[in-house]
């Protein structure tokens, strides 16, 4: 049986965590290290400059399932739980989520779900990022924990790529009514973030980042966008390399160089 870490960016108590955990008991033994708190659109963090602590959680999670909060981000509890929270626990695979919301296109970017597994990718660890198309944080998170648990269970007989994730989107139907899987890429999200310029009690200004939700291109056939649009699973393999390989060469011939005027040591 592999050791199954699970983990989140929306907190301890969100049910797409516990719904996660009971369905991977299906495929291993289970530890869920979560953040205290709803650590949403974090991006990838971590925290070196005060102590974590971890507490253990017991009022939610069955007893076979050994859950801790800690204080700090959701990259945080993956780093913590790989270099040896649990003493003698070696983690063979690590999940995260069921994340309230989309994490599509852009999103990947700010997302603390994804963080997740791209921390566990650094430790070389295999790692899944789950998210259901839904804004509702209370929202019914069974159907997506089934579908979550079929697409672990192929990935854990297969070797994901070194550096290499799998960021999956569950839309928010029916089992029967969902159409499929579909393998894609990132597509393009749009943003309609305003900005709330205010003035606080002392007459000082602050801002708030506000808005509605986020859309995208959903034409773009083979995007996460496009399949979710369309009631599919979107499955995206992510990889580690930002690197925009294929515009090195370009880059290459662009004038960059170190100027070669006397510098003021010289001049001394
Ligand atoms: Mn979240």
């Amino acid at each position: 049986m592999p050791n199954i870490l699970v983990s989140n960016d929306d907190g301890i108590y969100a049910p797409g965590l516990l719904a996660l955990a009971l369905e991977m008991t299906t495929l291993g033994n289970v530890w869920v290290v979560a953040p205290q708190t709803n650590q949403s659109i974090t991006g990838h963090k971590k925290t070196l400059d005060r102590p974590l602590r971890a507490r253990r959680i017991k009022d939610i999670f069955p007893d076979h399932i050994p859950a801790f909060a800690v204080d700090g981000a959701p990259s945080d509890c993956a780093a913590l739980a790989l270099m040896g929270l649990f003493d003698d626990v070696n983690f063979d695979f690590v999940v995260s989520g069921i994340n309230t919301a989309p994490n599509l296109g852009q999103d990947l970017t700010y997302s603390g779900t994804v963080s997740v597994a791209l921390e566990a990718a650094i430790f070389g660890k295999p790692a899944i990022a789950f998210s259901l198309v839904d804004r509702q944080p209370h929202g019914d998170y069974s159907d997506a924990a089934v579908i979550a648990q079929q697409i672990t269970a192929q990935t854990l007989t297969h070797d994901l790529p070194v550096h290499t994730i799998l960021n999956v989107n569950i839309p928010h139907l029916a089992l029967d009514q969902i159409k499929g899987v579909q393998i894609t890429k990132q597509g393009l999200r749009y943003y309609r973030d305003v900005l709330d310029k205010r003035v606080d009690p002392f007459g000082e200004p602050y801002y708030w980042i506000g808005g509605v939700a986020p859309t995208g291109d959903v034409e773009a056939e083979g995007t996460d966008l496009w399949a979710v649009h369309n009631g599919y699973v979107s499955v995206t393999p992510i990889h580690l390399d930002l690197t925009r390989h294929e515009f090195i060469g370009t880059l290459s011939t662009w004038a960059f160089e170190v100027p070669q005027k006397t510098s003021k040591k010289e001049a001394e």
